[in-house]
């Protein structure tokens, strides 16, 4: 696994055990995913024949409890980068002190390249070949890049379908008429939020003055630059995977939106390949939107996105990552040289998890929560864990990078000391 994502990955936690008194065996039992199934799905395509795909499903730690953790449909889906991923939701469960291991899953596929017929038949296919890897005691799924609540809804009917009962609990994001949170879509962006409003201040920023660029306008990102829109921020610069716009003087954030919903792409309306119809608008690619000179920069796209080649040229003073993974080990080392502050993923888009636990626990009890309790718990988990990694990484003086992985590291290395080992 030399130069895999899931070695760079497991960089992090390399810098924080020098800070931790986790016990040896906690260490060596962290190293390896607990298991990774590998499948292939068969499916009937509109024109009758047939395809098959590859999937995956890879718990990487259930000590702390189920597995938990979204599925992903994109053409780069690999096992490697779902171990990886599987990793980084082990430390955000822990980090935000949720019940959970980590796991995730994922599909190679350009979902867009599917009909809906196709999509349904390639996600209950999904289900089928992994039904016993999963449950709702056992490793929960998710959302996660281009899959949303109808697929959940579909994923969550597929498992009750072959267990022969009605089994919410094994699919979180799920549609709110199939037993899913209110608030659970916007979760992650506004676990962001509040991470970002609890952190700004001890930097003396306030919103009117503070400029920001958001790569990425999926779930999490669009929802994300609406909701700092909103609270007065100067959202400059957005972008999707096609490329992005820029204006100094901030976007109308709500219509970029209403266009992108419509038509799939943000510079399909506004922009042709070069120029923008908008007077102060300009089209730009992810690339340069990535080295703005902005206040705050939001990689919320996906993984490996400021590397060695590019991290010398980043000029934000504040980064915050939505997206998993968006700076390799080597480009975070050079960013924390320059003096760029990055708040880490485990942290910053644990909203998502942290409101998937909220409706696990909806689904369990039978009782369901208003838009505003959920809110607010959300609200009141982000700040305590977000207040808990800045003081250690005051104590420590370490980077919030490394102090998220302490924090998380010692709740891991409690419950697997605890348990014990049958060796
Ligand atoms: N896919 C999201 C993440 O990476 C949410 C996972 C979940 O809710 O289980 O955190």
């Amino acid at each position: 696994m030399a130069d895999s994502l899931l070695s760079d990955a497991a960089q992090p936690l390399e810098r924080a055990l020098k800070h931790t008194s986790i016990s040896e065996d906690a260490i060596e039992s962290l190293k390896f995913p607990k298991a990774s199934l590998t499948v292939s799905i068969p499916v009937r395509m509109d024109n009758g024949s047939l395809k098959m795909f590859q999937g995956y499903r890879v718990r990487y730690d259930d000590t702390r409890g189920p597995g938990k953790g979204g599925v992903r449909y994109h053409p780069n889906v690999s096992l490697d980068e779902v171990q990886s991923l599987a990793f980084w939701m082990t430390f955000k469960c822990a980090a935000l002190s949720l019940p959970f291991g980590g796991a995730k899953g994922g599909i190679t596929v350009n979902p867009k390249a599917l009909s809906r017929l196709e999509l349904e038949r390639l996600s209950r296919g999904y289900i089928d070949a992994i039904a016993d890897f999963i449950g709702p005691d056992v490793d929960i799924l998710a959302p996660d890049v281009y899959t949303n609540s109808m697929i959940m809804g579909w994923m969550m009917d597929q498992y009750s379908i072959i267990k022969r009962q009605i089994s919410p609990g094994v699919v979180t994001g799920k549609p709110i008429t199939m037993g899913g949170s209110l608030g659970r879509d916007a979760a992650t962006a506004r676990g962001a939020f509040f991470a970002i409003e609890t952190i700004l201040p001890k930097f003396d920023r306030v919103p009117q003055s503070t400029t920001v660029a958001v790569q990425g306008f999926g779930n999490a990102g669009a929802t994300l630059a609406e909701l700092l829109h909103r609270s007065g921020y100067k959202v400059v610069a957005v972008s999707d995977s096609q490329g992005g716009i820029y204006s100094k003087n901030g976007l109308d954030i709500p219509s970029i939106r209403q266009v992108k919903d419509a038509t799939r792409g943000i510079k399909a309306v506004y922009c042709d390949s070069s120029v923008c119809s908008i007077a102060d608008h300009q089209v730009l690619t992810n690339a340069e939107l990535l080295t703005l000179d902005v206040d705050v920069l939001i990689p919320a796209a996906l993984e490996k996105q400021i590397t060695e080649a590019n991290a010398k040229d980043i000029n934000a003073k504040l980064i915050f990552e939505v997206a998993n993974g968006p700076i390799t080990s080597t480009a975070d080392l050079i960013l924390e040289q320059r003096g760029i502050y990055v708040f880490p993923d485990i942290l910053i888009n644990a909203g998502g998890v942290t409101v998937s636990y909220f409706e696990w626990v909806q689904n369990r009890n039978g009782m369901y929560w208003t838009l505003s309790e959920v809110n607010q718990s959300l609200q009141r988990k982000m700040i305590e864990e977000t207040e808990q990694v800045w003081a250690i990484a005051h104590n420590l003086s370490v980077s919030m990078r490394t102090a998220a992985y302490i924090h998380a590291l010692n709740r891991l290395g409690e419950a697997i000391d605890a348990k014990g080992t049958r060796a």
